[in-house]
């Protein structure tokens, strides 16, 4: 290892994060309403009131890439495989490579209130396969080893990690970066619908979510007053 730094920073235990972002969201009057939607025409018609929505918020990450209206074709998988476990070695810890290859990393992250501790990982563009893959995760669990020795008593290896869970996920990667802007979609009966669309944030969309969220809300205000205008 050529250098390192230290410094502090926020980890977020997103078991605990996403559902109070939900309560601040029913506290500040949302209306929830779950539903498939195959067209981006068909989320007008999930409006609350029963009324046909205005304008459409298109959020569906890499969904975005088969919905029918939308087919964003910059949009593509970075397959990221974790390991969750009971051990804390009192750091959090990264380096910006390793000695296996491009598309490998090793990152530890000890998540708040009992969350556990994340070993990972991966950023392998294009790959679908949800399911864990053994060996990869045997090489993150002893790079994370090799990394932070404090995870496991001294002189013991792999074994002796206390293994909550594995983890797959597929993070919504688009080339050409972020997409947050508005478009007008025609719907399959080819009437107009006015989109902003929220999408391609990869493996930074929680750090980035405040940001896009003032962007979108931004260009929701500057559709809607148009609209008044009409
Ligand atoms: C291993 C891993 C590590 C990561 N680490 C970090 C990190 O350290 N920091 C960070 O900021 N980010 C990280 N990320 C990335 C982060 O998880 C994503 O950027 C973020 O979840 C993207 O949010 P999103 O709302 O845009 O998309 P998604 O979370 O994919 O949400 C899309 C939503 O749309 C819904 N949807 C899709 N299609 C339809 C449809 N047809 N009808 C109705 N609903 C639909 C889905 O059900 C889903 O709820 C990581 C990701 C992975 C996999």
């Amino acid at each position: 290892m050529d250098g390192g730094t230290s410094f502090t920073s926020v980890c977020i235990n997103t078991a605990i994060y996403l559902p109070w972002l939900v309560s601040q969201c029913l506290k500040n009057g949302v209306n929830f309403r779950r539903g498939v939607v195959k067209h981006i025409a068909d989320a007008t018609l999930l409006h609350h009131s029963g009324e046909k929505a205005d304008l459409v918020v298109n959020c569906t990450g890499l969904f975005s890439l088969f919905m029918e209206g939308v087919q964003d074709k910059n949009m593509y998988p970075a397959r990221g495989q974790i390991v969750l476990v009971r051990n804390d070695p009192g750091i959090m810890a990264t380096t910006s490579g390793t000695d296996d290859g491009d598309d490998e990393a090793v990152y530890i992250m000890h998540r708040a209130a009992g969350g556990g501790c994340i070993l990972g990982g991966c950023l392998q563009a294009d790959k679908w396969d949800s399911a864990v893959d053994p060996n990869l995760a045997v090489r993150i669990m002893k790079r994370a080893i090799a990394l932070t020795p404090g995870l496991v008593s001294e002189g013991k290896g792999i074994e002796a990690l206390d293994v909550i869970r594995h983890g797959v996920g597929l993070r919504p990667m688009r080339k050409g970066g972020i997409r947050t802007e508005r478009e007008v979609v025609k719907g399959p009966d080819g009437n107009a619908i006015k989109v902003v669309h929220s999408i391609g944030h990869g493996g930074y969309g929680y750090q980035t979510s405040w940001g896009c969220a003032a962007a979108v809300a931004k260009l929701v205000d500057e559709s809607v007053a148009e609209k008044a205008r009409l």
